[in-house]
C-alpha cells in the first residue's frame, strides 16, 4: 500500500493532468442524474525488489472501458495506446510507491433534461488510490444470497462497467451490510447464479473449475478470464457453465475475484458451510499463483504487465 505521506493525488480531467482538488463538475451533470456513466477498475502492484509498479492487463481493461462507452454511446477522447500512456504518467505524477488502483471514468456530461444519449456532451476522468485489500478478510467470507435480482443485458447490460448499474451493486452490498454478512450473491432474473456485488465468482466441484458464463449476466470480467486461463495452464478442467443456487451449498471451494476484491475465498453462504468450512487448495494454488504473475515473479506472464518505475517521472 502507498504511503499517504508520498502520495499526491493528481487526476486527468478535462484533457490535463491537474491537482484531484481542482477536477470538479456541476451538479447538472447527465451521469449524476441518470448513471449515463461508465468506468474502469485497474490495479498497480508494487514488485517484490520495490523498484517498479506493474500495472496490470491495460489493454484488456482499456478495451473494456472503451466497449462500455460504445453500449452509452460516449466517447472516449483518448485511445488505447494513449490510455496506456497516461496511466503510467499518472504513476509519476502522483510518485506511487506502493499497491495502487486506477480509476478511468467516461460519462455523460451535458445537463440535458431527458435521458437521451446522442448529442450530449461527453466527458472523460481518471484518478487513482493507494489500494490494499478490498475485503477486510483473505480467510473465508460470509455471503449471502441477495434478495436482489442481477439486472439482464436488455435492461441494464451487466457486460460493461455502467455507473446506474452499480445501484443493483449497492442495494445487495447494503442488505448483506445490515444482515452481518460480507458479500452478496445475486442471481440472475432466471434465478442462475450470477456473481457478487463487484467481483465475479468461480466454484470447485468435484475438481472441476467452474463459473457462470458471460450470458448469465455477469460483468466481462478481466480477473475472471485471467483464472479460466491460469487454471488450464495448470492442469485444472475449467468449465464456463450455469450455476444453480443450491450448488453454492454442496461446492468442494467457492472464491470471488475481481481487480478490488483478487482472490478472496469464500467459506460460508446464507450460514452454510462450503466445504470443510476451511480455505480450500485450488483458490490458494490459484491465489498463489496469482500473487506472483502481478508482482511480476512469472516471466511467462511478462506480457500481461505494463512496468513503470516508482515515483520517476516517464
Ligand atoms: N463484477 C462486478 C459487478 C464488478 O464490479 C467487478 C469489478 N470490476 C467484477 C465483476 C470483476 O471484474 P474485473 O476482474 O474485471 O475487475
Amino acid at each position: 500500500m502507498a504511503q499517504d505521506t508520498h502520495f499526491h493525488p493528481h487526476c486527468y480531467f478535462e484533457g490535463q493532468i491537474r491537482p484531484l482538488e481542482e477536477a470538479k463538475i456541476s451538479v447538472t451533470t447527465h451521469a449524476l442524474q441518470y448513471g449515463t456513466g461508465c468506468f474502469g477498475g485497474i490495479r498497480g502492484y508494487l514488485s517484490s525488489d520495490q523498484q517498479q509498479i506493474h500495472l496490470f492487463r491495460l489493454t484488456d481493461h482499456f478495451t473494456r472501458l472503451h466497449r462500455s462507452a460504445r453500449l452509452l454511446k460516449i466517447k472516449i477522447p483518448l485511445e488505447i495506446p494513449e490510455l496506456i500512456a497516461l496511466t503510467c504518467q499518472l504513476v509519476s505524477q502522483n510518485q506511487v510507491n506502493g499497491d495502487v488502483y486506477f480509476r478511468p471514468f467516461a460519462y455523460k456530461a451535458g445537463m440535458q433534461l431527458g435521458p437521451n444519449l446522442h448529442n450530449v456532451p461527453d466527458g472523460f476522468t481518471m484518478y487513482c488510490l493507494p489500494l490494499g485489500n478490498y475485503f477486510e478478510s483473505d480467510q473465508g467470507l460470509s455471503l449471502m444470497v441477495s434478495s436482489w435480482t442481477r439486472p439482464e443485458d436488455n435492461s441494464i447490460p451487466s457486460r460493461g462497467k455502467i455507473s446506474g448499474a452499480y445501484v443493483n451493486s449497492s442495494l445487495a452490498r447494503d442488505e448483506a451490510d445490515t444482515y452481518g454478512f460480507d458479500d452478496a450473491i445475486m442471481l440472475n432474473k432466471r434465478g442462475k447464479v450470477a456473481e457478487a456485488s463487484a467481483a465475479n465468482l468461480f466454484m470447485v466441484r468435484d475438481g472441476v473449475l467452474i463459473t457462470a458464463p458471460i450470458s448469465a449476466d455477469i460483468l466481462e470480467g478481466i480477473t475472471r478470464r485471467t483464472l479460466l486461463e491460469l487454471a488450464q495452464g495448470l492442469g485444472m478442467v475449467t468449465l464456463e457453465r450455469e450455476i444453480d443456487r443450491t450448488e453454492l451449498y454442496i461446492c468442494d471451494e467457492l472464491f470471488l475475484c475481481g481487480t478490488g476484491a483478487q482472490l478472496t475465498p469464500v467459506t460460508r453462504v446464507d450460514k452454510r458451510p462450503i466445504g470443510s468450512g476451511e480455505v480450500g487448495n485450488v483458490v490458494r494454488q490459484l491465489r498463489n499463483r496469482f500473487m506472483a504473475i502481478v508482482r511480476g515473479e512469472v516471466p511467462e506472464y511478462q506480457h500481461w504487465l505494463t512496468s513503470v518505475p516508482v515515483g520517476v517521472p516517464v
